[in-house]
């Protein structure tokens, strides 16, 4: 009998591996990489834990080669790792390989190749130059690194023109070393390296409760659209940074941006790391190592960076809590906001979840005191919140999407030397063209959707698998020319504005479209921070956390359409998406002014939105939630398959849901996906809805077994979404 290793397995199976441990060497510790045979293949697994010892260990396999000497993956990421497997119903060796990065989960050193420095040792720092009368240049190098307290490069040695020898002479003397280190800065004397604002009252408040709490707290911070958040973390990370402390910020894809890093990076005098899709895998490797290592004080980073490795966790921050960003789509569908209050929690530190308009499920927990919460009312000095009004466009024409008394709101701030802003959630010219005739419309050939026309390419794109098609001259059905197009996108508003508006003012328009090359995003908020009158056009690109000084109105297009979405969650999202859009408005001097489109103002929702106080909104959608038993009151999860035939889909979901009791935990469907095919394939899903969260799980355990069972799981994809945030 032989202990054996317990090895997470890059496969998508659910379950751990058991390996002997390597020839040799001392079995390794969890956290580990090693290379592995599986099959036929050799794959990089992850050691988890020692396994017990069994009899049938003389059949196992050893582990060929371990990888590391000290775990890539610490015990809090791994328990973090273990918890995502166990929460998800997910493959733990996939888990693992979603938290390293590429090149670790590729096999290559965890150690990053720092450049080579020349550094004083002790006995160096207080050697005298002077004493070094006949070897001049000895004492030239030595003086060199005495104003280096934190080493000299190689290279700068080089470019300085001391002779290797003379450094090799003091390393003899052992006054000097040759080591690998991370490009550091010398450490400042002083933290700070800007001022900070003075906090107002309320900033105040919450700054002392984060900086003043001890172990594991959630908190929310709901703060009013420029209520000033960002200066609470950067007031609370303060002393932690000072404690010599880590801080992890966590911002939606769209958040960050050069000026965000930039805020905090003038704010403090530490390396500030920031972790983005951008990056090389190089890049991100060296900024996950420098978190590991506790080089960076500070890291900032999308989704993905809440398995960012911490030497000194002092706190988590999420940012623009409620983006749908920090829910990954794929592969481990995990929510980063909820990871990053698990990672919390296991560290035993505070983390503090902020909006304006957070997600009702995290609404909900500070209402029941399980979130501390604090608020943020106000604008900081005398900026007013921003006035709402709707605007019945019942009768309005299909060619003309902005209304004339809209026209006349953006003409009076371009007049003042204002900004305008006319927000609609969708690119293109027009999202469909029809044929007059006999009623054709451009579909996609591979999802139940119609094409998108964009008229500046020159083509019919589909938003859900970008293929392209040209415009049809003749409708491909009866051969009529009469072929028309209805509904409005971002490039049908820039052309009318710009028509309206006789190109006297510039209209920016900012979209996937028009930002697709690279930095042409930071030139056109760059513009438009030089504060000139003007007209921004945009998708929820414009919509998050940018601050234009000078935006005082803002018109609000086809805003309603999520109201009457197949998505439950669709009136929260368009509520969200409305206050932030006009909280963009009236940042400075003149009070905001915000005109809603719509074509239904009879829906109940209006009056709460329009006073501007999301809180009255989340009321609201929360009453109809309980009395649907949705979330934030009742537990989801879907089961979807997808197949290139409807049948088998539908079979197998059909079998799984034919094994599963009917309750406590309610099973719906099999049924079409709201979108029934995407990209050639059909889609159907399996919704269930517990009560609470054991009985949920418990169930989905029942339904993957079930699931494995069947041949038919090897021929579709599928793959369960917890908590799903897409409905569709
Ligand atoms: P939020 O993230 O809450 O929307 P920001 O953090 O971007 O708001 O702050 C909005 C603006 O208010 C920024 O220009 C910021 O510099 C300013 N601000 C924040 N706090 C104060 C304060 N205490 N005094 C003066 N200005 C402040
Ligand atoms: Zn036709
Ligand atoms: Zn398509």
């Amino acid at each position: 009998m032989t202990d054996t290793i317990r090895v997470a397995v890059p496969v998508p199976l659910p379950t751990l591996f058991d390996y002997l441990p390597p020839t040799g060497g001392p079995a390794p510790q969890p956290g580990c990489r090693c290379e592995v045979s599986f099959g036929n293949r050799r794959l990089v697994g992850l050691v988890w834990e020692a396994g017990q010892a069994s009899t049938e260990s003389g059949r196992l396999k050893r582990i060929t080669r371990v990888l590391d000497e000290e775990p890539v993956l610490d015990p809090d990421l791994l328990a973090l790792a273990q918890h995502a497997a166990d929460y998800y119903h997910h493959p733990i060796g996939d888990v693992v390989a979603t938290v390293l990065p590429v090149l670790l989960r590729q096999g290559e050193s965890a150690s990053v190749r720092g450049e080579l420095f020349w550094t004083l040792t002790e006995r160096g720092r207080f050697a005298r130059p002077e004493d070094l009368t006949r070897a001049p240049r000895q004492r030239e190098a030595l003086s060199l690194l005495q104003q280096h307290p934190h080493g000299a490069p190689v290279a700068m040695t080089q470019a300085l023109g001391i002779p290797r020898a003379a450094l090799q002479a003091l390393e003899k003397k052992g006054w000097v070393v040759l080591q690998e280190q991370l490009a550091q800065r010398p450490t400042p004397a002083t933290l700070l390296s800007e001022v900070p604002l003075s906090a107002s009252a309320e900033q105040s408040a919450a700054i002392q409760a984060i900086r003043t709490t001890r172990g594991f707290a959630p908190f929310l911070l709901e703060g009013v659209t420029g209520s000033g958040k960002t200066e609470v973390y950067l007031q609370a990370i303060a002393p932690l940074l000072e404690a010599g402390k880590q801080a992890l910020v966590l911002v939606p894809e769209i958040g960050l941006t050069p000026q965000t890093v930039k805020r905090f990076e003038k704010r403090f005098n530490v390396p500030v790391v920031a972790l983005h899709s951008g990056l090389t895998d190089k890049e991100r490797l060296q900024g996950w190592v420098q978190a590991r290592e506790g080089d960076a004080g500070i890291i900032l980073g999308t989704r993905s960076a809440v398995f960012t490795p911490l030497a000194k966790p002092g706190l988590i921050i999420v940012d623009e809590a409620h983006d749908g960003s920090f829910k990954q789509q794929d592969g481990l569908r995990y929510s980063a906001r909820d990871l990053a209050v698990w990672r919390a929690r296991l560290l035993d530190i505070p983390v503090v979840l902020g909006s304006a308009t957070p997600a009702l499920e995290t609404l909900q927990l500070a209402r029941e005191g399980r979130y501390r919460q604090l608020r943020l009312t106000h604008r900081p000095g005398d900026a007013q919140p921003p006035t709402l009004k709707l605007e019945d466009t019942r009768t309005l024409r299909g060619d003309s999407p902005v209304s004339e008394r809209s026209l006349a709101h953006i003409r009076g701030a371009l007049e003042r030397g204002e900004q305008a802003l006319v927000f609609i959630n969708r690119r293109g010219f027009a999202p469909l063209i029809r044929c007059q005739d006999c009623g054709w419309e451009a579909m996609c050939d591979r999802c139940s959707v119609r094409m998108t026309w964009h008229r500046s390419s020159q083509k019919l794109i589909c938003h859900h698998c970008d293929s392209h098609k040209r415009v049809p001259a003749h409708c491909p059905a009866c051969g009529s020319s009469a072929l028309t197009d209805a509904g409005s996108g971002t490039e049908k508003v820039e052309q009318q504005l710009n028509t309206a508006l006789k190109n006297k003012w510039p209209v920016i328009r900012i979209d996937r479209d028009s930002t697709r090359r690279k930095g042409s995003l930071d030139q056109a908020l760059a513009q438009i921070q030089q504060g000139k009158p003007a007209v921004l056009v945009g998708t929820q690109m414009l919509a998050k956390g940018h601050h234009f000084r000078q935006l005082s109105v803002a018109i609000i297009l086809e805003a309603d359409a999520s109201f009457l979405s197949a998505d439950f969650r669709g009136p929260e999202h368009g509520s969200q998406l409305i206050l932030q859009v006009a909280g963009r408005t009236g940042r400075h001097q003149t009070r905001g002014e915000v005109i809603i489109q719509s074509r239904h103002p009879e829906l109940p929702l209006w009056p709460s939105l329009l006073s501007g106080d999301y809180r009255r909104v989340a009321e609201q959608l929360l009453e109809e939630r309980q009395a649907l038993g949705l979330p934030p009151f009742g537990y989801l999860a879907l089961l979807r398959a997808e197949s290139m035939h409807a049948a088998e889909g539908l079979q197998l979901l059909q079998q799984v849901a034919d094994a599963l009791p009917g309750s406590p935990v309610q099973v719906m469907g099999p049924v079409p996906a709201p979108l029934e095919r995407r990209q050639g394939r059909f889609r159907y899903q399996l919704l269930f809805l517990g009560q609470t969260r054991p009985a949920l799980h418990q169930q989905l355990s029942r339904a993957l077994a079930a699931l494995a069972e069947h041949p038919a799981a090897r021929k579709c994809r599928w793959h369960l979404d917890v908590d799903p945030t897409d409905m569709l």
